[in-house]
C-alpha cells in the first residue's frame, strides 16, 4: 500500500515515529494509503529547514520568486487530470468537480500571487512637511499552514501561495483525512526546482502536529482554514504568543430569495449553492429563506431539482452528486438528520443514507436533504452540518428576511435573489457576512477580501490583505 511520506527539506521523509493513519476512498469505504502519522519532532525538523531556507529565499526579489510559483503552477496544470482523479478519490467528489474547480483553482491560487505580488507595494512613501516615511512590509519568518478536508489542494494552496511570494518559508500541513494531493504537490516542487526547505508538508493529526505547529515558539504566524471550534483552541493556544493570526471558519449560510428574481437562473444556481460537493463547501447554502408569496414554487421545483441529482461513483464523469468524505462526517449529517426529525423537521426529499451498487456498495453516500417546518433557532438551522442537508423557511418582509439571515453565530457569506439593485443593495448592507453573492454564487475574484465575521472568521485572505497577512510593515523615519 502506497505510503505518503513528510516533505521537508526537498526530499520526502518517514515520520519520526515511523507510524502511519490510514486514508480511506469514501467512494468505497476502503483504505487504499497510509500516511504519516508525524508528531513535534517532525515539526521540528520541518521548522529547521524552513528556517534554514528563509534567509536566502526572502532574499530573492519579487519576480525571482515569482518565477518558481509560475513553474509550480505549469507542473500542477500539465497533471491537472491525474490530480483531478487524486482529490476525487480522496474526498468522495465527483472528478467533474475536481477538474473544473478544485485543481483549476489550485493552480489559479499559484498564478495569481506570483502576479499579484509583483503588483503589491511592499515598499511605499509618506511624506510631509517635516518628515519622510518609508514603510517597508517584510516576510515574517517561517509560517505554519493548517487547511481542512473539504477542498484540498485549492485551500492548502490558497495559503501558501501568498505566504510564498511574500518572502517567507511555510511548514504546511493538510487535513489527515485528505492528504494526497498536499503530498503529490511535494513532487511538484522538486520538479520546478524550489529551493529545498522553503515548503515544507508534514502530515498527520491536527491534535497533535497540527498542535505542535500551533504551539512551536518560533513559528511567526498561523494561517488555518478549518471548524470553529478549532480555531478557537488554536486562538487560546496561541494568546500569550502573540503569533499573527489568521482564522477562516465554519458557516450557517442564508440564501435570501425574492418572489421578483430570475426564477429559472436562481433556481439552477441555489441547487449547486446547495448541494456542490455534497454540501461540503464553507460558502455553501444551508438556510434557504424564501419569501412567502413563491414558497410553494419554490419548494415544488427544488425538490423536483434535487431529487434529479445524479448520485454515483465519484471517479465517473457523470456523477454530480458523491459520497462524503469521511466515515466521521457520515456518521455526524446522518445524526443531524435525526435531530432535524425530532425537532419536528417534515423530510421533503432525501434524509437517507443510500448504497449503491457495484464498487461503491460500502461508500459514505447520504441523498441530498430537504427539509421544512423548523425555526431558525433550532439545533439543526443554527449549527454548522457542512452536509448535503439544507432547510427551507419562508418570509413576509426583507425585514424578516434580514433577521432570519442575521439570527446566528456565524456570518461568512450570503447569498441574495432579486431583480431590484436598490434592494439588493439595501439588504447587503444589512447582512452581517464577509462574502454576499447577488444572483449569483461561487464568483471569485482573487484580489476581493475573503473572509467571515463573527464566529466564521477572524482576518481575511485575498490579494491584499493576504499579502499584509504574511508581511510585517516598518516605518523609517527621516525629516524632511
Ligand atoms: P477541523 O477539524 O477544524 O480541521 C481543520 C484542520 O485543522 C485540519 O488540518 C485538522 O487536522 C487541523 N486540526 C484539528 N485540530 C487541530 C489542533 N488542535 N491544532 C491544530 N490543528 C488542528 O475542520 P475540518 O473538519 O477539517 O473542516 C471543516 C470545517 O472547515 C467546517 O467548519 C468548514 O466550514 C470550515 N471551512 C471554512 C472555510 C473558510 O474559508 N471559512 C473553508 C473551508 C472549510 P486533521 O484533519 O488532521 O485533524
Amino acid at each position: 500500500m502506497e505510503k505518503l511520506y513528510n516533505f521537508i527539506n526537498g526530499k520526502f521523509v518517514a515520520p519520526n515515529s515511523n507510524q502511519y493513519l490510514e486514508i480511506f476512498e469514501p467512494a468505497t469505504g476502503q483504505t487504499y494509503a497510509q500516511v504519516a502519522d508525524s508528531n513535534s519532532a517532525d515539526i521540528e525538523n520541518a521548522y529547521e529547514s524552513a528556517q534554514n531556507a528563509f534567509g536566502n529565499w526572502s532574499s530573492l526579489s519579487v519576480k525571482e520568486r515569482a518565477d518558481y510559483l509560475n513553474k509550480i503552477a505549469e507542473g500542477l496544470e500539465s497533471r491537472l487530470d491525474e490530480f483531478a482523479e487524486y482529490e476525487s478519490r480522496d474526498t468522495g467528489k465527483p472528478i467533474s468537480l475536481a477538474k473544473s474547480v478544485d485543481i483549476p483553482r489550485a493552480v489559479s491560487n499559484f498564478r495569481f500571487f506570483a502576479d499579484y505580488g509583483q503588483e503589491f507595494n511592499f515598499e511605499s512613501e509618506l511624506n510631509n512637511d517635516q518628515s519622510h516615511n518609508k514603510i517597508i512590509r517584510s516576510a515574517l519568518g517561517v509560517i505554519g499552514c493548517i487547511s481542512p478536508w473539504n477542498l484540498p489542494l485549492y485551500l492548502f494552496s490558497w495559503k501558501i501561495a501568498p505566504a510564498l511570494i511574500a518572502g517567507n518559508t511555510v511548514v504546511a500541513k493538510p487535513s489527515e483525512i485528505t492528504p494526497f494531493t498536499a503530498f503529490k504537490l511535494g513532487e511538484i516542487c522538486q520538479d520546478a526546482g524550489l529551493p529545498p526547505g522553503v515548503l515544507n508538508i508534514i502530515h498527520g493529526q491536527g491534535s497533535i502536529a497540527g498542535d505542535a505547529l500551533v504551539n512551536h515558539s518560533k513559528i511567526k504566524a498561523i494561517s488555518f482554514t478549518g471548524g470553529t471550534t478549532t480555531g478557537k483552541l488554536i486562538a487560546k493556544k496561541t494568546a500569550s504568543s502573540f503569533k499573527k493570526l489568521s482564522l477562516e471558519m465554519g458557516g450557517k449560510n442564508p440564501s435570501i430569495i425574492f418572489s421578483d428574481c430570475d426564477f429559472d437562473k436562481m433556481m439552477k444556481t441555489v441547487v449547486r449553492s446547495s448541494f456542490s460537493n455534497q454540501g461540503q463547501i464553507c460558502l455553501c447554502s444551508s438556510r434557504i429563506l424564501v419569501e412567502e408569496s413563491i414558497y410553494e414554487k419554490f419548494k415544488t421545483n427544488f425538490i423536483q431539482r434535487v431529487s434529479d441529482l445524479r448520485m454515483g461513483d465519484p471517479s465517473e464523469i457523470e456523477t454530480q452528486f458523491g459520497a462524503l468524505s469521511s466515515k466521521g462526517h457520515f456518521d455526524n449529517v446522518i445524526d443531524y438528520i435525526e435531530i432535524a426529525k425530532q425537532e419536528g423537521g417534515k423530510i421533503l426529499v432525501g434524509g437517507n443514507a443510500k448504497k449503491l451498487n457495484g464498487r461503491c456498495g460500502n461508500g459514505w453516500f447520504i441523498e441530498p436533504t430537504i427539509i421544512e417546518g423548523l425555526n431558525n433557532s433550532c439545533r439543526t438551522n443554527q449549527e454548522e452540518i457542512f452536509g448535503p442537508l439544507v432547510t427551507l423557511q419562508s418570509f413576509k418582509s426583507e425585514k424578516d428576511a434580514i433577521q432570519l439571515a442575521n439570527e446566528t453565530e456565524y456570518g461568512l457569506s450570503a447569498t441574495i435573489w432579486t431583480e431590484d439593485n436598490e434592494k439588493a443593495n439595501r439588504v447587503s448592507a444589512l447582512i452581517d457576512a464577509g462574502v454576499i453573492w447577488v444572483n449569483c454564487w461561487l464568483v471569485r475574484d482573487l484580489r476581493t477580501p475573503f473572509g467571515g465575521m463573527k464566529q466564521s472568521g477572524l482576518g481575511w485572505e485575498g490579494g491584499d490583505e493576504a499579502l499584509r497577512f504574511f508581511t510585517e510593515p516598518k516605518n523609517i523615519c527621516t525629516l524632511a
